[in-house]
């Protein structure tokens, strides 16, 4: 009934049926391998009638696959231009509704309504950490999220303390769920081909976080200020993000934590019993 729009043939009819060029502005790359669509679908593990957001349709790929495997798909895009595109390339589905508008301002509850759900999407690259963020830290009820980024950033939300790539982002995001990487992407797999390598990270939301902190808020503002100047030692970082210097002196002593260590190489539970510290000394 409905050609496969994961396809370079029929990613180039649809571009040109409509005049669209992508846009660089909004991040646009069209995926074109139905391989790699069903990898999303299946580690999102969507089933008939699983509600599901996709933020960034385009032209329906990945929303495609979402709908043919019985997802109640809602898909919110920024580009003006695609709804109408949308409308074409998806007509005849009923499970699915675009939603226009920047997912950053979009009151997510009141588009997905009530209990759980899941997240898939092909993410715009410039704002992909911004977009992961503001999903986890508005305590969802999202089940999986299953996003297509880039290889770099999939490796700092995977990486180990000590390492390299470990920082506020890794910290979140393991704190919230556990992170796998499940498909590595050619740039060819796209139009136009992006300049970087792709990753499909599946993170399967914890029903409670990693580790327990007293204050949330407070835990994220030690994260980042840690990671602020990777250069320095912990203790100075803290300082330099704000944090009154016997404050700092006193709540890593109570946490047990060498003040000469690098905040990057600070597990998540030793964020946490430091964080703890802090909103003990009244911070
Ligand atoms: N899902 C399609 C695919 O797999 O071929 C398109 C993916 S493309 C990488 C990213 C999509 O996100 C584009 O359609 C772009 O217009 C849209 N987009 C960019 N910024 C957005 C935002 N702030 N909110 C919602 N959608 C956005």
């Amino acid at each position: 009934l409905h050609p496969t729009i994961a396809s370079r043939a029929v990613t180039q009819h649809i571009l040109k049926a409509f005049g669209l060029h992508a846009s660089k502005k909004l991040g646009q790359n069209f995926l074109i391998d139905a391989g790699i669509v069903r990898g999303i679908v299946e580690a999102a593990e969507v089933q008939p009638g699983d509600r599901v957001l996709e933020i960034g349709p385009g032209i329906g790929t990945l929303t495609q696959g979402l709908a043919e495997a019985g997802a109640d798909v809602r898909a919110v895009e920024l580009d003006k231009k695609l709804p109408a595109v949308l409308a074409e390339t998806l007509k005849g589905y009923d499970n699915v509704r675009i939603i226009p508008g920047d997912i950053l301002k979009t009151d997510i509850r009141a588009v997905m309504g009530e209990g759980p759900f899941k997240v898939a999407a092909n993410l715009p690259y410039y704002i992909t950490t911004p977009i992961l963020l503001s999903l986890l830290e508005q305590h969802l009820p999202i089940t999986h999220l299953v996003t297509m980024v880039q290889k770099e950033v999939a490796e700092r939300m995977i990486a180990k303390p000590g390492s390299k790539a470990y920082g506020a982002l890794s910290v979140a995001v393991q704190y919230y769920t556990e992170p796998a990487i499940v498909l590595d992407v050619p740039p060819r797999s796209f139009i136009p081909a992006p300049e970087v390598d792709s990753c499909v990270i599946a993170c399967r939301v914890r029903e409670t976080p990693a580790v327990a902190v007293r204050e949330e808020k407070l835990f994220f503002r030690v994260v980042r200020a840690a990671f602020g100047q990777r250069r320095k030692t912990l203790a100075n970082a803290l300082k330099g993000g704000g944090f009154p210097k016997e404050q700092v002196r006193d709540a890593m002593e109570r946490a047990d934590i060498d003040p000469l260590r690098r905040g990057e190489t600070l597990s998540l539970a030793e964020f946490a019993a430091l964080a703890d510290a802090f909103a003990d000394l009244g911070a």
